[in-house]
């Protein structure tokens, strides 16, 4: 899983095991200072998560719609 940043969007090509292990990282691109901390990226994985899960929802319910 590759992170963009959070300022300028960029991809940084880091992944979540360099982000868990170095939370806090400079963009090369904006120079803007990122302070990942362990807890903000499983939260963003969370949210990730739970909208997979509402676009499953969306997906099921207009089958059932047409059904
Ligand atoms: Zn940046």
């Amino acid at each position: 899983m590759a992170m963009p940043c959070p300022s300028c969007k960029a991809p940084l090509g880091l992944t979540l095991d360099f982000i868990i292990k170095n939370p806090v990282s400079v963009c090369p691109h904006c120079q803007v200072i990122m302070n990942f901390s362990a807890s903000k990226v499983a939260t963003d994985d969370l949210k990730k998560g739970l909208k997979q899960i509402e676009d499953l929802k969306k997906k099921y319910s207009n089958i059932a719609k047409f059904d």
